[in-house]
């Protein structure tokens, strides 16, 4: 018998409709003869607006309150669509993270899984029951409080019960059938991506693709789960991702023929970074480590960095680095309050800038593709900010305004087009 985890996110249960859309789904791979753990999101936009609601009444909600409000939207979900299958004849049962056994440590709103132990999900398929798994929360364990994993956090759920109830496959239910060469909304002729690496799937989630949690494909690689993302809309494959070969169970039309690596497999974007820039920094050794130091005490994940000698001052340099916009306000506060000590002259903060990246593990042995990127971006007349690299990925920084046009042209120039508008965005408020 095989297992299967299928996480639907909050557009494919968006309302009682789609519920009900949902459980027919869930039912027609039980009645296949497959065991099926459910992990479902919170109805459509239902956490931003719980978000809203704290936000009315609190300027600055205490994080623990915050998660625990944040995880019934989880709650509902799971609990109607027990009830819809129910309605269908099946039995099901629904279960809230800390019942999963969904252990974290204490972060609030960015909780670490530390341990999973899913004996009550495992004690209902024993029972024949269809388990249903809210996602994206867990419970600490040193504290016992409940925590949350972070925004699109219940695909990082499923992965990690997929891992831990050793599954065949772990189906991710979106509003698109599947990962694109590039966002669809930008890109009409963007197509879907058959089979990505975890290296590249993670490159991709790392350069701002939404589609997965960062998370959740670092999980999968670890414990090397297969992954499927496709449409709750349509019953068309959707985009595998893993290291191997696909469970022929799963995918009985697999075409033999995929194995030759394409160059670039997508071209990925990021709205959500700005810059900072510290001016005027002393030229002299251990002053960058201090910058840094106070950026990483204060847990900011920064991106590129960029160093130039100071054109004005050559005894300085000034060092640019980027960072999620979330993290702007306390990076500059926390630069400011030793600005003294280090000796900089100011900090310039610029929030008008977006990043593109191109991806593919054909990088490695294709000479050329960068040069394929700046002539594109030249012939758009688009001005380049700061570059960074991998082995598998080449990210550029540009003016916010300019990134759609910078997408669609580095989208053209690697022949990713396809001729046919395949790519069709089913549901979602794009919130
Ligand atoms: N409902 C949560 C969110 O909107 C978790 C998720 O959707 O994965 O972020
Ligand atoms: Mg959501």
């Amino acid at each position: 018998m095989s297992l299967v985890v299928q996480k639907f996110g909050g557009s494919s249960v968006a309302d009682a409709e789609s519920v009900k859309r949902v459980a027919r789904r869930i039912v027609e791979y039980r009645k296949a003869g497959h065991d099926v753990v459910v992990v479902v999101s919170a109805m459509g936009d239902f956490t931003d607006d719980l978000i809203d609601l704290a936000n009315q009444i609190s300027p600055l909600p205490p994080a623990r309150e915050l998660d625990m409000l944040l995880t019934a939207g989880e709650r509902i979900s799971m609990a109607v669509l027990a009830m819809a299958i129910a309605n269908l004849g099946f039995e099901a049962q629904s279960f809230t993270g800390s019942q999963a056994g969904m252990i974290t440590d204490e972060s609030f709103g960015r909780a670490r899984i530390v341990n999973v132990t899913p004996m009550r999900v495992k004690e209902a398929l024993e029972n024949g029951n269809i388990a249903i798994v809210a996602g994206f929360q867990g419970v600490s364990h040193a504290t016992k409080n409940i925590t949350t994993l972070g925004r699109g956090g219940s695909d990082t759920t499923a992965v990690a019960l997929a891992a831990s109830l050793d599954a065949d496959v772990c189906e991710i239910y979106t509003d698109v059938d599947g990962v694109f060469t590039a966002d669809p909304r930008i890109v009409p002729t963007a197509r879907r991506i058959n089979h990505l690496s975890y290296e590249e799937m993670l490159e991709m989630a790392a350069s701002g693709a939404k589609i997965l949690h960062l998370r959740a494909v670092e999980y999968a690689r670890q414990y090397d789960v297969p992954l499927h993302v496709r449409s709750s809309f349509s019953h068309n494959r959707g985009t595998w991702v893993s290291d191997s070969p696909i469970p022929p169970t799963f995918a009985p039309e697999e075409e033999e023929t995929s194995m030759e690596q394409a160059v670039i497999s997508g071209v990925a974007h990021d709205r959500q970074e700005a810059k900072l820039t510290v001016v005027g920094v002393p030229d002299i050794p251990g002053k960058a480590a201090e910058i840094f130091r106070v950026i990483a005490e204060n847990e900011i994940n920064i991106d590129m960095i960029v160093q130039n000698i100071s054109t004005r001052d050559p005894g300085r340099t000034d060092i640019s680095f980027t960072l999620p916009m979330t993290d702007g306000a306390t990076a500059t506060r926390v630069l400011n309050d030793v600005q003294e000590s280090i000796g900089f002259d100011h900090l310039r903060y610029d929030d008008q800038i977006g990043k593109l990246s191109v991806v593919g593990a054909g990088m490695r042995s294709h000479p050329g593709v960068t040069a394929t990127l700046f002539n594109a971006l030249s012939e758009a007349h688009i001005n380049i900010d700061m570059i960074s690299t991998s082995e598998i990925r080449i990210s550029v920084v540009t003016r916010a305004d300019l990134l759609d046009a910078a997408v669609k042209a580095a989208h053209t120039a690697y022949g990713l087009d396809s001729d046919s508008n395949e790519a069709i965005v089913y549901g979602g408020t794009g919130r």
